[in-house]
């Protein structure tokens, strides 16, 4: 387990919880579009930050804080990542999991032993176009897996889709939405071609934000809440 990213306070990753967030170092996929790809190619060679130092830190700001975040990277690949949700549940901090859903198995552990109160599941693509997005041959059943286990968790959740041009096409939002139906919360990500693992990204131009707008009032009537970030 490498953690090489930490930030103390954070008001809009955790929706209604004033938070810390952890960044994993490593990833089994490779988005084009992923925005830390630091995190996904330097895995091995970012500094890393000692669990324990972060503990220290977030039980000294329990008074301050609501929750923490552990995301990545992809957390569910790493060794470890039991340990270090239990150790976070110690500190008494409510705790999101951003994953990409690929490891069903480990998403059911942390489910079943209510190591975390929150998971947020990426959705990348309609299928035909899931390892386009991801970058790497992914499995559907495991995605199917996930997202059915996460809707049926008894878990808070969201869903969310970052609509990159030439991978999520505007028609495509409501078959996700279709597939998601039963969910919680469904979140409608612009695309930001500032930072991108593949550098070809930098020069697609992000749909207009009233697009994405639209989209979400459109499937909006399926969720207790959709919303868009960054749009
Ligand atoms: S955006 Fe893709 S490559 Fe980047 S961390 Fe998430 S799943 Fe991994």
């Amino acid at each position: 387990m490498r953690i090489c990213g930490f930030i103390g306070t954070t008001l809009i990753d955790f929706p209604g919880r004033v938070a810390a967030a952890i960044f994993v170092a490593g990833c089994n996929f490779r988005c084009p579009f992923c925005h830390n790809p630091s995190l996904v190619l330097e895995a091995a060679s970012c500094d890393a930050i000692p669990a324990a130092d972060i503990l220290d830190t977030l039980t000294r700001r329990r008074g301050f804080l609501d929750g923490v975040i552990v995301s990545g990277g992809e957390p569910t690949i790493q060794p470890g990542i039991l340990e270090l949700l239990g150790d976070l549940r110690a500190t008494g901090l409510e705790i999101k999991l951003d994953t990409n859903g690929s490891r069903p198995d480990v998403l059911n552990r942390v489910l079943e032993m209510k190591l975390a109160d929150y998971i947020s599941m990426d959705i990348k693509a309609v299928p035909e176009r899931y390892s386009l997005a991801a970058g790497v041959a992914v499995d559907p059943e495991a995605i199917d897996q996930s997202i059915d286990r996460i809707i049926h968790s008894g878990c808070a959740h969201e869903f969310r889709t970052t609509v990159v041009p030439g991978i999520v096409f505007p028609e495509d939002i409501s078959r996700i939405a279709a597939r998601l139906a039963g969910a919680d919360r469904f979140v409608l990500q612009q695309f930001r071609p500032d930072v991108t693992l593949d550098p070809q990204m930098k020069t697609v131009t992000p749909y207009p934000g009233d697009l994405l707008r639209r989209a979400a009032r459109a499937v909006s009537g399926g969720f207790s809440a959709v919303d868009t970030r960054g749009a």
